[in-house]
């Protein structure tokens, strides 16, 4: 039997870092945020859901989805933002789904669902284990204003505006600590998938 784990994490704790990390030792990692672009994509059943709704002004010249037109209607109107969910939500899910089937039929033993919102958006029966990739509030704070150009009153509102890591690590089933030295994230990773390996 595979095993399905559920990585998450905050805004710059860490998580891609770690996917990648996961993707070097060859897991199958299938990625929430790449699925959502796909599933809006020109041809896709919500799509077409998506155009009947906002009307043909959401679309580019080359008919693709302008999302940041989409997300500034759903920036300011919570009702169009539910609408959008309950088009693309279903849509995700299901793609990602998909895969994983796919990915245990052709014999592998785990799968790894990178899933931003894992917790907020309940998606944790889509898994066996839930994973967090976890950094103290100072750490996320530096590393966030460092990679985004951020000052740290913009920082620390993007921090805010989500459910916080500490709250997220009463949640999670394991957690990979991010505070230090890559070298000793991988080595967390690395002793979490051996104990994961057991559970197949
Ligand atoms: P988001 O969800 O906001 O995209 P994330 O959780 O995927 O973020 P990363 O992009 O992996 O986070 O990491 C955030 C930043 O911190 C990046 O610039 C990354 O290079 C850096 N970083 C990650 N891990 C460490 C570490 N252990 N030590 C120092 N810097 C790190």
């Amino acid at each position: 039997m595979a095993v399905i784990i559920g990585l998450t994490g905050g805004i710059a704790s860490g998580k891609s870092t770690v996917s990648t990390m996961l993707k070097e030792r060859a897991i199958t990692v299938i990625d929430a945020d790449v699925e959502a672009k796909r599933a809006v994509e020109k041809g896709e059943p919500a799509y077409d859901e998506i155009v009947s709704h906002f009307g043909q002004e959401i679309l580019l010249e080359n008919g693709e989805i302008n999302r940041q037109k989409l997300g500034s209607i759903v920036f300011y109107s919570e009702e169009e933002r539910m609408m959008l969910n309950s088009i693309v939500h279903p849509a995700v899910r299901r793609r990602m789904n998909e895969q994983k089937d796919e990915a245990v039929a052709n014999g592998e033993k785990m799968v790894v669902l990178d899933i931003p919102l894992l917790f907020e958006s309940k998606l944790t029966y889509m898994v066996d284990y839930t994973v967090l990739v976890y950094v103290n509030k100072e750490n996320q704070l530096q590393r966030l204003m460092k990679r985004n150009g951020f000052d740290a009153n913009e920082a620390n509102a993007r921090i805010r505006s989500q459910m916080l890591l500490e709250e997220k690590v009463q949640l999670a089933d394991f957690l990979i600590d991010n505070n230090g030295e890559l070298a000793s994230t991988e080595k967390q990773l690395d002793d979490l998938l051996l104990q994961l390996k057991d559970k197949q």
